[in-house]
């Protein structure tokens, strides 16, 4: 007869294992958690680097702020951040992260380094080391230009239920590539750079014009995209959509090359797709998928970021008024494209 259990509080470490299950479900999503980091910390240029895509190596190099030597192990521990401090400032928050927990959830399923420097003083950088349940906090130093490399090796070596459903290298560097293409869409003014197996795949310079944009989404998406694509740039009050969508004639069978931002934030929303459905309706055959990558901007007090966990739902306080000035805003883009015709949609 088994014993009754009593009741325990999880292990750190182990509660960490356990809700990495929520944020870190392959390679492509601890590229992800990594490179908002980069972003948050007002970085301009980001490197990503992987190995075996991504299982064997995962590394994002940033030029932001960094992180004090003090702070190096507080990073790794969850509930941990910087960017949040209050309930009324997360109503508002603008950063991509501020849960404290993906540091923390990745460096429990991995072997993970944390270098940073938040001087010029290249000499001047700290490190710290975490291996799975073996957490070292102690910090030594490194040399490290200003900014901060955090190194992901063997993911999921000492979760092997988790290991076991990554797919092949293709796949897994499929979904990194998917992911870097959404990050590198989501910020123009910063520099990307990609690499895999030593190879570089993506390297792209910041942008500050509409030429240099449209380079961008040409090297990210194919010239064809942009070729059969419409540019506008409509606001109405508090809301602005930007960005381009597909003629009509250029539609997928599959719902793929479709990206869409609410500041800066890369979602997949029902009232967002439903809107842009109903824009194509008339104009799409049944069954074919438009292609867009489209920039929502508003107030961020009107919409709620944190739905879940990785932050790929939001919820808009006001609803309906955004799936009407979508709705509105496309259909009219849509109507006035004559095939052929590049020319763009302005207010
Ligand atoms: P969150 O992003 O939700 O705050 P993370 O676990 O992703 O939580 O990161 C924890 C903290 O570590 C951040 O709040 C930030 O202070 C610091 N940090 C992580 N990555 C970087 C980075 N690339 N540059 C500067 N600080 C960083
Ligand atoms: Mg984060």
């Amino acid at each position: 007869m088994s014993e009754q259990r009593r009741i325990r509080v999880l292990d750190p470490r182990l509660a960490n294992q356990i809700a990495a299950g929520e944020v870190v479900e392959r390679p492509a999503s601890v590229v992800k958690e990594l490179v908002e980091n980069a972003i948050d910390a007002g970085s301009r240029r980001i490197e990503v680097e992987l190995e075996a895509g991504g299982a064997r190596l995962i590394r994002v190099r940033d030029d932001g702020g960094g992180i004090e030597e003090a702070d190096l192990p507080l990073a790794l521990s969850r509930h941990a951040t910087s960017k949040i401090v209050s309930l009324e400032e997360l109503e508002g928050v603008a950063s991509l992260g501020f849960r404290g927990e993906a540091l923390a959830s990745i460096s429990s399923v991995s072997r993970l380094e944390l270098a940073s420097n938040v001087d010029d003083d290249p000499t001047a950088g700290w490190r710290v080391v975490a291996e799975g349940r073996q957490m070292e906090p102690r910090v030594s130093p490194v040399p490290h230009p200003r900014g901060t490399s955090v190194t992901v090796r063997d993911l999921f070596f000492n979760t092997p239920a988790r290991r076991k459903f990554l797919r092949t290298e293709k796949t897994e560097y499929g979904h990194v590539e998917e992911a870097f293409r959404r990050l590198a869409l989501s910020r123009f003014d910063m520099a990307w750079t990609l690499r895999h197996n030593h190879k570089t795949v993506h390297q792209l310079p910041a942008a500050d014009d509409p030429a240099g944009h449209e380079r961008r989404v040409a090297a990210l998406l194919g010239k064809t995209f942009l070729d059969n694509a419409l540019h506008l740039d409509l606001s109405a009050g508090h809301l602005r959509l930007s960005g381009w969508v597909g003629l009509p004639t250029h539609s997928r069978a599959q719902a793929d090359q479709q990206y869409f931002f609410v500041n800066g934030r890369v979602v997949r929303d029902r009232l967002v797709a439903h809107a842009i459905r109903q824009a194509y309706r008339d104009v799409l055959f049944h069954g074919r998928h438009p292609v867009f990558v489209l920039y929502l901007q508003l107030d961020p007090a009107v919409v709620d970021v944190n739905v879940h966990p990785t932050k790929h739902e939001v919820r808009f306080r006001d609803g309906r008024l955004v799936h009407d000035f979508l709705f509105s805003s496309l259909h009219r883009a849509l109507a006035e494209a004559r095939p052929g015709e590049g020319a763009g949609v302005e207010t």
